[in-house]
């Protein structure tokens, strides 16, 4: 039997997961990249159990483990002093491994691409290849790349992340919706930093109408990423653009007056650029003929519970083991079951995810101590983010209900 062509478009986290499954599964496959390298400077993700879980499958532990560093605690603070609200152990005892199976990472974007790429076989990644146009015929679909050369596949695979060229032809245009939030990120030596007590935590400062996230990436955890989001601007000032330009006092501003940490934290930046924050509007389809999407081009979200790359690695997995079991032969019944399998749990963390931003932005008048009881609850609240493994059974029955009833 002729193995089936598959084009995955975008070599981001979703597409490099992608790959890596069907290289597990013994299906051929070819990723088309726009950029001609991956490396994108200055991001950071944090990876847990339910994407590191597959990456540890795909023998990327041993590359995982060099290049990122494990955070000692989720710990979450006032925008005005140290005290610690509520904390839970992640390295510290190996409790955040016990609980979930898999490790908690926080590491360079460009270090987790090259750990996944070093673990494709043979040359399966075509960079510079811009995907422009997609056109069904009765020999397959037929991709078109800027840079003038196509090809005819039977299934493509649209990783393209949140500005998917993918969606616009499965879903039309005008798929995504600014948040309504904005944020500034940046990446500072941890010696830089002398206010910052417990540097090598995952750490959230909340107070009013802001917050700010760190943890440390890189081998010994000698950088610390942040991430700090605000509200507004009420209208995102250009739908082309989604960084705009800052200066070093507009990403002051929101934390005037929070602890020194914080405001040595941003003041040790050099990236000034704010972030529109956008998500993808709920899609009634996943597929149309022979192209389907995964990761942010489907279902992207704030990025409060970190997940946007981890449930992209879950689609990937999930929907190469699909194409594995079930082939091509009906590409419409596949595509159709791979969404519905996805779809339940995915818009579940998104709208848990914006829920969060109010969470973390509470004045100083509302119910703190009730927050703080939450998030004291953290594992019973959120630990279904992070123990699904894709490979178990499909969700059962109690699964459905609990995730219906979020
Ligand atoms: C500030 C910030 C912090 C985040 N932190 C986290 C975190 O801690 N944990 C987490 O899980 N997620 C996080 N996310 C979300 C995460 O980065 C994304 O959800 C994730 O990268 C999505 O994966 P993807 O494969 O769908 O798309 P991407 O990883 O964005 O990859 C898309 C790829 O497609 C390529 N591409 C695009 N268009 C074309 C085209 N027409 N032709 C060819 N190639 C194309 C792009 O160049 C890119 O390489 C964060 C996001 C932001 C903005």
């Amino acid at each position: 039997m002729t193995p089936p062509r598959i084009a995955i478009i975008g070599a981001g986290i979703g597409g490099l997961a992608c790959g890596l499954a069907l290289q597990e599964a013994g299906i051929p496959f070819t990723i088309y990249e726009q950029a001609d390298a991956l490396t994108e400077i200055g991001a950071a993700i944090a990876l847990s159990a339910n994407g590191s879980r597959e990456l540890a499958r795909f023998g990327c532990l041993p590359g995982l483990q060099a290049a990122s560093c494990e955070p000692s605690e989720l710990i979450w603070r006032g925008w005005r002093d140290q005290t610690r609200i509520a904390a839970h152990p992640v390295r510290k005892n190996g409790a955040y491994r016990a609980a979930y199976g898999a490790p908690y990472f926080g590491i360079h974007r460009a270090a987790l691409q090259r750990v996944m790429r070093a673990q494709l076989q043979g040359d399966v990644i075509r960079l510079d290849h811009r995907l422009s146009e997609l056109s069904e015929t009765d020999q397959g679909i037929r991709l078109d790349f800027s840079r003038q050369d196509s090809a005819l596949v039977d299934l493509v695979i649209g990783a393209d992340g949140i500005k998917s060229r993918v969606r616009d032809h499965v879903a039309g245009s005008g798929a995504i919706r600014y948040s309504g939030t904005s944020a500034f990120r940046g990446i500072v030596p941890a010696t830089c930093l002398p206010h910052l007590p417990d540097p090598q935590a995952i750490q959230f400062w909340m107070g009013r109408d802001a917050h700010l996230l760190h943890y440390a990436i890189g081998p010994e955890g000698g950088d610390v990423n942040y991430f700090a989001v605000t509200e507004g601007p009420a209208d995102w000032p250009d739908m082309n653009r989604w960084v705009i330009e800052a200066t070093r006092d507009d990403h002051l501003k929101p934390f005037k007056g929070w602890d020194k940490a914080v405001t040595e934290m941003i003041a040790q930046s050099h990236m000034f650029a704010r972030w529109g924050l956008f998500v993808t509007k709920p899609l009634r389809h996943w597929h149309k003929g022979r192209a389907v999407l995964i990761g942010d081009g489907a279902h992207a979200m704030v990025p409060h519970h970190g997940q946007g790359a981890n449930t992209s690695i879950e689609d990937a997995v999930t929907l190469a083991r699909m194409i594995a079991h079930d082939g091509l032969s009906d590409t419409e019944g596949l595509l159709t079951r791979f969404a519905a399998r996805r779809r339940l749990r995915t818009t579940a963390i998104q709208k848990s995810a914006t829920a969060t931003n109010e969470v973390l932005h509470l004045h100083d008048d509302a119910d703190l101590q009730a927050r703080a009881r939450r998030l004291r609850h953290f594992p019973e609240e959120f630990g279904w983010i992070h123990d699904f493994d894709t490979r178990k059974a499909p969700l059962d029955q109690a699964g459905v209900a609990r995730l219906r009833a979020r």
